[in-house]
């Protein structure tokens, strides 16, 4: 029984509107992933860590998402990333943070994990053990796509504020820069659950449009944005502040392990302590029993499922099989 879950991001407020133009290329980009990984982990070929962190490899290589190449811009025009992971057998984690020429930060993530210490390396130390194990680099010009760029000229123009935890006062999640294309590409993240019944997570983001320089989000924090034990592998999304304030992941796996609790309410559960500290967002979580929940309190979150040999996708209330 392998499941894969995928996110993509979430954001927005309101009703949602329908599919953009962009929005077939994202659920394509979703599918392919699920298509080609999901038969892989079934099998027994991958394991559940290599598979979430090859889906997020993808997503991070797809301009799309606000993870690698189409990471949004800081406040100074410039991509910093952050990635985390964890393993469900053992809760070995690696984590980078604030990374600008990485191509694959989740990979760098990974590397740390399995090298088993330390779990957390910062900017261009990461950048260079990354390097010395390996791993492309890339120019800043290769990271930043023309639609970021507009997204962050748009908000300087707006002179919006990012990060805010006040639900009132303009937190600016990359998704709601857009008018005509809204642009709800988020932090990606991946689940899985393995031929073997383990469990990995893994999450990678550019951030916020705007964030101001060293701002840590919740994406590269153990417990906050990414979680895995032997129960449950969680991957969040949302206005990072409140998912660290809440330390969410963990927060899911503690409310799961409680026996009358299914893993949709123990996610909606952490959604609803998230929100009154402005932190609008998604879950994506498994279970090591097969349970599977994508709770989002935005108005979409892009995702995607394989279970059972089947794939569906959604962005907002809809799904598509
Ligand atoms: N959680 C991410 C952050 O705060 C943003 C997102 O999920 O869109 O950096």
């Amino acid at each position: 029984m392998a499941i894969l879950a995928l996110h993509g991001g979430a954001g927005g407020d309101g009703e949602w509107r329908g599919m953009t133009d962009l929005d077939p290329d994202r659920l394509a980009c979703l599918k392919s992933i699920l298509a080609e990984l999901g038969p892989r982990l079934e099998s027994g070929e991958l394991d559940a860590l290599e598979a979430v962190t090859l889906a997020v490899e993808a997503m991070e290589d797809e301009p799309l998402y606000n993870a690698g190449r189409g990471s949004v811009l800081a406040e100074n025009g410039q991509v910093y990333m952050d990635a985390s992971m964890m393993r469900g057998t053992d809760q070995a984690a690696g984590s980078v943070v604030n990374v600008e020429t990485t191509r694959h930060p989740i990979r760098a993530a990974n590397l740390l994990l399995k090298s088993g210490w330390p779990v957390m390396l910062n900017s261009k130390f990461a950048d260079e053990y990354a390097e010395e194990n390996g791993l492309e680099q890339v120019p800043q010009s290769w990271l930043q796509t023309k639609l970021r760029r507009a997204q962050w000229s748009k908000w300087k123009a707006l002179n919006a504020r990012p990060g805010s935890t006040d639900e009132d006062d303009g937190a600016v999640l990359d998704h709601d820069l857009e008018d005509t294309e809204p642009a709800g590409m988020g932090t990606v993240g991946a689940v899985a659950l393995d031929a073997h019944g383990n469990l990995a997570a893994a999450t990678s983001t550019g951030g916020m449009t705007g964030k101001p320089l060293g701002r840590i989000g919740d994406t590269p924090i153990i417990g906050a944005g990414t979680w895995c034990d032997q129960n449950v592998a969680v991957s969040c999304t949302g206005v990072g502040e409140a998912f660290i304030r809440t330390c969410a992941a963990h927060e899911v796996a503690v409310q799961f392990r409680q026996t009358e609790i299914t893993l949709q309410q123990a996610t909606e559960s952490v959604l609803n302590q998230v929100q009154p500290l402005g932190g609008r967002g998604g879950i994506i979580a498994i279970g090591a029993d097969g349970q599977v929940a994508l709770p989002f309190q935005t108005m979409l979150m892009y995702r995607g499922l394989w279970q059972n040999g089947a794939i569906s996708t959604g962005i907002g209330n809809e799904t598509y099989s």
